[in-house]
């Protein structure tokens, strides 16, 4: 089985779409990783759609990534006496460290970390950002604010500071429980919530080793202050555009996603398009048509993948809404334009043998019209470099390890399987042909290349570059 496109295709899971059938359903119409959401679910929800993908992926013989997306440190408000309260335009209003419930006129706020951290001047952003407040002062526990834009507010809500950067790690005490969980599992990738500077991904780089890819939510204004770093030290990035349309402008969202498209493809890093692409489809068995224009952006812009959230984990279409992306992502990438536009974005390679080869796997594959670009990669690295290039053939990634397999299942253009190691270039060759005659995409006299590194079997050797013909 072969996918016939490039980009790839991120589902949410929940209650709309947790049994066997429509996660089968789901994967048959283009997922290429599922998400496991842990800001919903219990252990035993998520331990059971691991198992049905496992199984599923056994079944197909496809290689299928998982992501865990962890919740993060999502501040929220105490309570309110009579549960709500309505914020008028003008009052004042106080956040305190005082347990008892709240009214039109304070809160508790069980967050001290917030109270060392926010100064006046600043603005707080209440239940997705309906609701604006900003600081007047902030002294003796009490941040005294005025209400900028009011409104009726309940127990718990969310709260958002755009302004400043919180000293609070991205990952709580929930966060790490649900970490040791899912990296027992053996899920492929784990997603930071509200990352805000590189020692986020340091910190979780500690525990989770290489045990799985570290994926970075661009959820912060702060964090696109160091965007670059944050690519850099992450393994891939999401365009976290739900959060991050609360603590920016929605109208600096669009700006926003081009600058961390930007930032990933010149690290390499494989980003996500996230949030609202199908929103209507929730309710609707078709888009709006901002909806279809909007993820068909998203891959005119180079993005590895699209995301659906509510849309396959609570929606009423979820499989309608997988194909829908799918046939919009094969619009696109059949258009002219969108080769023109990829090839617009190159970034120049690095100084090293394996950029070298992939920059030059890239050139030769275009020169003789290969149908396959065929790469041995142990890590996945040298892999994820090719895809950086975004070549006009298919990258058909050959490893031996499964956990990389199934972690380059997120990558543009990258179809993933599994093979033994080769001992000699006689037998890469000879491995190469067959799997791109078994998987699809070659036919006999045409021609594919090859990647590899010598000595064989040795990571990060990268520096061999073969053109084959199929016989
Ligand atoms: P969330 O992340 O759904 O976990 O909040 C995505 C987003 O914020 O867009
Ligand atoms: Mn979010």
């Amino acid at each position: 089985m072969r996918r016939i496109r490039k980009a790839k295709i991120v589902a949410t899971l929940g209650p709309a779409s947790n049994d066997l059938e429509t996660i089968t359903e789901l994967f048959d119409a283009g997922v290429d990783m599922f998400r496991f959401n842990f800001s919903h679910g219990s252990h035993a929800d998520h331990r059971a759609r691991h198992e049905i993908v496992r199984n599923l992926e056994k079944k197909t013989g496809r290689p299928i990534s998982i992501l865990a997306d962890l919740q993060g440190p999502k501040i929220r408000l105490g309570t309110f006496a009579g549960d709500s309260a309505m914020l008028k335009v003008g009052d004042q209003f106080v956040l305190d460290r005082d347990e008892t419930p709240g009214d039109a006129s304070r809160v508790y706020l069980p967050h001290p970390e917030l109270f060392a951290a926010v100064a006046a001047g600043q603005n707080l952003l209440l239940d997705d950002g309906k609701i604006r407040l900003s600081i007047e002062s902030n002294k003796d526990n009490r941040i005294v604010t005025r209400i900028a834009v009011g409104g009726k507010i309940s127990n718990r809500k969310g709260v958002n500071v755009p302004d400043a950067i919180l000293p609070i790690p991205a990952m709580t005490a929930k966060d790490r429980v649900d970490l040791d969980f899912a990296l027992s599992l053996g899920v492929d990738w784990v997603a930071l919530s509200f990352v805000q500077q590189v020692s986020d991904i340091t910190e979780a780089r500690e525990i989770i080793g290489d045990r799985a890819g570290i994926m970075s939510k661009i959820e912060k204004p702060a964090a696109m202050l160091d965007i670059d770093g944050i690519c850099n030290a992450s393994d891939s990035v999401m365009v976290a555009r739900g959060d991050l349309g609360v603590e920016l402008p929605a109208e600096q969202v669009p700006r926003a996603q081009k600058e961390i498209l930007k930032a990933s493809r010149k690290y390499g890093k494989p980003v996500i398009i996230a949030t609202q692409m199908l929103e209507s489809m929730t309710e609707s068995p078709v888009p709006t048509r901002a909806e279809t224009s909007d993820v068909a952006s998203a891959i005119y812009e180079g993005a590895d993948a699209v995301m659906l959230s509510a849309e396959s984990a609570s929606g009423k279409f979820p499989v309608k809404a997988v194909a829908m992306m799918d046939r919009i992502i094969k619009e696109v990438e059949s258009d002219p334009a969108y080769r023109a536009l990829l090839d617009a974005q190159q970034v120049p390679p690095l100084p090293t043998a394996e950029d070298a080869i992939c920059a030059a796997l890239r050139d030769v594959t275009k020169i003789v019209n290969a149908v396959a670009t065929v790469t041995y990669t142990t890590s996945g690295h040298t892999t994820m470099r090719a895809a950086r290039e975004r070549p006009t053939a298919p990258i058909l990634s050959i490893t031996p390890n499964i956990n990389t397999a199934r972690r380059l299942s997120l990558v543009w253009g990258i179809h993933s399987t599994v093979g033994s190691d080769v001992g000699s270039v006689e037998e890469m060759v000879k491995v190469a042909v067959s799997a791109a005659l078994r998987e699809g995409f070659a036919k006999v006299g045409e021609s594919i290349t090859v990647s590899a590194g010598l000595p064989f079997g040795e990571s990060g050797t990268t520096n061999l570059l073969h053109i084959a013909t199929v016989k």
